[in-house]
């Protein structure tokens, strides 16, 4: 349904994207002092307004301040932190050898930054999937322009208030909307796109992204495993699995999806499980501040007819008026089910018992390759089996998806999760083309590689390369 207090004219999307793309011409986004000057702005756009983002963040998703501090308002000022750190070094030009048939001769590889590009996020994170996107496309010298989600209408109305408040008009511009939106942006040619979401949606970029061959970063979800050994501390695995399932209602892209499990472990580990959502969220989560809300009533439908048919051992209790589903535990689902089948993104979390570690990894490898895994045991082996033997965009062993905290690390899928990443330098990188580049003297003109050719210029040859 159209929203016009909210969305962006169709009919300005074309003006936008021409501004952005002069806005390149003109290289004001290349000086590396304009760029820090937006990441600064960034940073300062983010601490100024924390309490209308907490408050935005509530209404969308019922987050609390911890989390939402966490996961976005600190998470996107880290992020321009780290990068306004190492900018200087990143965007420097690299030496590299020559071989002896260039000489006299430099080699370089210069970052340079792509134009204007676009960036379309995701509900389930509003803030940081379209800003710390954002931080990555200025610290590489590109203008943007951010298309955050429609469903966290909140958070996107305060982005497409801020923004232009804090950076520079001519380079960014936010686009609110939906469907029509997003259509209608991707009808006009950018120099990169960055999508976070479902992968229907990330074959309509791709396929558009064709026609002017753009590049695409697609960071999308997936079915992420978490295979549980019995050499695990049981106790620290469950509050971990907890915590990664359950932190924003389980819709979070690298939450575990579901658990593998021996069977003679399954008992005592759905128990301490019970035992940390209560110790967490209380004898009724609906009722506990830090437990949120499912962000539309659509999207509650589609989890509470995932239950249908299955034996429910934890949870189930829902309220479609408040969009509440409790932190929900179904033992042994049929593999052929939907909630076996689609991405849950949501907080049901399916047990499968295993009869070995062989097992687990067919039931992985069986499937799509997922964006994250998720490993607890103390047996290097088992550990050793997993990450050699399946394919994942990201693994932790004997945690949830805490290396979303180390910018050090790329944050991606691989094959149906996505392709490209980002966070830190690897976002630098994804909106950098490396230019390559060679510095010739005019000395020493050696006709060796020039005709006519001979069986001597034809030795000297490959000695010198
Ligand atoms: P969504 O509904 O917010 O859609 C994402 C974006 O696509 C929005 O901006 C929306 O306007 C646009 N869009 C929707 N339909 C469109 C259409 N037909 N044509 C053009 N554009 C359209 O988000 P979603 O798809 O529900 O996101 C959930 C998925 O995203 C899950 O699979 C989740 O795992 C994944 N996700 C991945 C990451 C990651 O970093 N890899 C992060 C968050 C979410």
């Amino acid at each position: 349904m159209p929203n016009e207090a909210f969305d962006t004219p169709l009919t300005d999307i074309e003006g936008l994207v021409k501004r952005s793309h002069s806005a390149f011409a003109t290289g004001k986004s290349r000086d590396i002092e304009w760029r820090k000057s937006q990441l600064v702005a960034i940073k300062q756009m983010t601490l100024d307004n924390e309490k209308a983002l907490l408050s935005a963040l509530k209404q969308d998703l019922n987050k609390c301040e911890q989390e939402s501090w966490i996961s976005e308002i600190g998470f996107v000022t880290t992020e321009v932190d780290h990068t306004l750190k190492h900018l200087k070094k990143w965007a420097k030009p690299c030496k590299v050898s020559t071989p002896m048939v260039a000489m006299p001769g430099k080699s370089f590889v210069y970052p340079e930054p792509l134009g204007c590009v676009l960036i379309i996020g995701a509900w389930n994170y509003p803030y940081q999937l379209v800003l710390a996107p954002l931080i990555a496309a200025i610290a590489a010298g590109n203008t943007a322009i951010i298309k955050p989600s429609e469903l966290s209408t909140h958070t996107a109305k305060l982005i497409a208030e801020l923004v232009p408040k804090y950076l520079d008009n001519d380079a960014f511009s936010v686009v609110n909307g939906g469907k029509e939106q997003t259509s209608e942006l991707l009808k006009h040619k950018f120099d990169h796109i960055l999508y976070t979401g479902g992968e229907t949606v990330g074959k309509i970029v791709m396929r558009a992204a064709s026609d002017y061959l753009t590049p695409v970063t697609l960071e999308l979800g997936g079915k992420s495993p978490c295979v549980v050994d019995s050499s695990a501390d049981l106790n620290v695995t469950a509050a971990r699995i907890v915590w990664a399932k359950w932190l924003n209602a389980g819709q979070t892209c690298v939450a575990p999806d579901y658990v593998l499990v021996p069977a003679s472990l399954a008992d005592t580990l759905v128990s301490k499980i019970k035992t940390k959502l209560t110790e967490f969220y209380g004898q009724d989560p609906a009722k506990s501040p830090d437990y949120g809300r499912i962000v539309n009533q659509r999207h509650h439908a589609r989890l509470c007819n995932y239950l249908e048919g299955h034996n429910v051992a934890h949870g189930g209790q829902a309220d479609a008026s408040d969009c509440y589903l409790a932190p929900t535990i179904v033992i042994n689902p049929a593999t052929d089910s939907a909630l076996m089948q689609e991405e849950i993104f949501g907080p049901i979390l399916p047990i499968i018992t295993v009869d070995d570690v062989e097992a687990s990894i067919d039931i992985i490898n069986s499937r799509p390759k997922p964006l994250s895994m998720y490993v607890f045991t103390k047996d290097k082996a088992f550990e050793q089996r997993l990450l050699e033997r399946t394919s994942a965009g990201m693994v932790c062993v004997n945690d949830g998806f805490m290396f979303a905290v180390n910018p050090e690390l790329p944050f991606g899928g691989v094959g149906n999760s996505g392709m490209g990443a980002y966070h830190g330098k690897y976002g630098f990188d994804t909106f950098s083309h490396m230019k390559t580049v060679m510095k010739r003297s005019f000395l020493f003109d050696v006709a060796v590689r020039y005709p006519p050719f001979s069986k001597t210029k034809l030795n000297l040859m490959k000695k010198l390369l």
